[in-house]
């Protein structure tokens, strides 16, 4: 695999677990909104690479990304030190099912994440072709803990006001953040609020329907298997390069 050299421009903590930093972006690196690149870093002279989802926009000159920092996992036990000026290692082949090429024209566009899950999503938000192709943009983030709520502020203040497409995103996003384990506005699974109908009340939309929504899915290997068992039980399928359907979904990570 051969990789480009990048700089890192800036780092931002969100908390003990989450951070976020962004790096050059080498003008020959094209990528599909949603889609992901390997990342990484030179440990004893060779590459250690992991899957990583683009959260910044495909028209940015610059690269972003969203990570977790797992204590004794081989990247981001070195990752998470980071500094402006760092070399990080990105691959030249970026890839990935999260793509709207793999779904059928629709009206809604469910965007479901849990944690890191969120970062492809990001990329989305931030796309106005996704404005241009769908009537309601409705993310939803489930988190533990509201301090892993990362780009809250960003989601809420910062891109509702973006000066090309911000009276769109005021129009056609809804935000749904929901925590399990702190005090917040939205608590609870989103996939009971999907079930009992919560979400639906909550976001004034009708319940979901293969006929006008169209789903991705970013989050834990339980979290994608219980909203896959939910949409197939609707009547959604999955969609591919070669045959578009209703949803697609992509691991956040694998479990080891
Ligand atoms: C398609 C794809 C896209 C990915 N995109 C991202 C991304 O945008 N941001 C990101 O932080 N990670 C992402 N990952 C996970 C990433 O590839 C690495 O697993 C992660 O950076 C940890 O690397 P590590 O070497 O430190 O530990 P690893 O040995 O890779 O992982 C150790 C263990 O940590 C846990 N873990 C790993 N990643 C996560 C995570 N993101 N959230 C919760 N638990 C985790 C798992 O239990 C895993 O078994 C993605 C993975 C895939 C397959």
């Amino acid at each position: 695999m051969s990789f480009n050299r990048e700089t890192v421009l800036s780092v931002h903590h969100w908390n003990d677990t989450l951070f976020s930093f962004t790096t050059t972006r080498d003008p020959s690196l094209r990528f599909k909104t949603g889609q992901f690149v390997m990342i990484g870093l030179e440990v004893n002279g060779k590459p250690l690479m992991r899957a990583y989802s683009v959260v910044s926009a495909n028209y940015e000159d610059h690269l972003e990304f969203y990570s977790i920092k797992v204590q004794d996992g081989p990247l981001t036990s070195k990752l998470q030190h980071l500094k402006v000026g760092d070399t990080l290692l990105v691959s030249r082949k970026p890839t990935g099912s999260l793509i709207m090429d793999n779904l059928k024209a629709g009206k809604n566009l469910y965007l479901l994440s849990t944690g890191t899950g969120l970062a492809p999503f990001m990329s989305v938000v931030r796309d106005p072709e996704f404005y241009e192709a769908f009537d309601k943009i409705i993310l939803t983030h489930g988190v533990r803990w509201n301090s892993e709520l990362g780009y809250f502020n960003y989601l809420t203040e910062t891109l509702p006001n973006n000066e090309f497409f911000g009276e769109q995103v005021k129009d056609k996003l809804i935000y749904y953040p929901t925590v399990t384990r702190d005090e917040f506005s939205t608590q609870g699974r989103l996939t009971d609020k999907i079930r009992d109908g919560k979400l639906f009340e909550d976001i004034n939309l009708p319940a979901l329907n293969p006929e006008t929504d169209r789903v991705m899915i970013c989050g834990s290997p339980s979290m994608l298997s219980e909203l896959v068992d939910i949409l197939e039980e609707r009547g959604f399928s999955e969609g591919t390069s070669h045959a578009p359907g209703e949803y697609v979904i992509e691991r956040a990570f694998v479990e080891k």
